[in-house]
């Protein structure tokens, strides 16, 4: 063997590298292999050009997908009125199958900010009370 080998460590710890970056890797693992980096430059290396590869392939794959900000904020205003608007927006069931999937995901998010309104409403209601009675008693 001309090629210098790699401790059965640094193999070892070399093969979780692509989980550790990606962070699959358990919570054990990852502590394990995060010493065995620190202390070995070779498996350092190893790393940094494993994780120039994920930054790669993630920036080729484009930055993550969020809503434009417009859309957002018409969102929030149809989850607090749900009224003529929110009707307005839905002109026929058929139009949101499949055919507009942006529209799907603006239902789920209008319906998220709704649940979210009436938990916090519940939650003052309930911290109002509690104060309430802590006065009185
Ligand atoms: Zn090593």
């Amino acid at each position: 063997m001309s090629q210098p080998e790699l401790s059965r460590v640094c193999s070892e710890v070399q093969a979780q590298l692509p989980s550790y970056v990606d962070r699959s890797l358990s919570r054990v693992r990852r502590r394990l292999v995060g010493l065995h980096l620190r202390r070995c430059p070779e498996c350092q290396a190893e790393f940094a050009r494993q994780r120039e590869v994920s930054q790669g392939l993630a920036a080729l794959a484009g930055p993550p997908e969020t809503p434009p900000e417009g859309l957002l904020s018409s969102l929030l205003d149809q989850a607090a009125n749900p009224g003529m608007k929110g009707r307005a927006a839905v002109p026929a069931r058929g139009a949101v199958s499949g055919a507009r999937p942006a529209l799907s995901v603006a239902l789920l998010v209008a319906g998220a900010a709704a649940g979210t309104g009436i938990g916090y409403a519940g939650w003052r209601g309930a911290r109002a009370t509690r104060r309430r009675l802590h006065r009185n008693g």
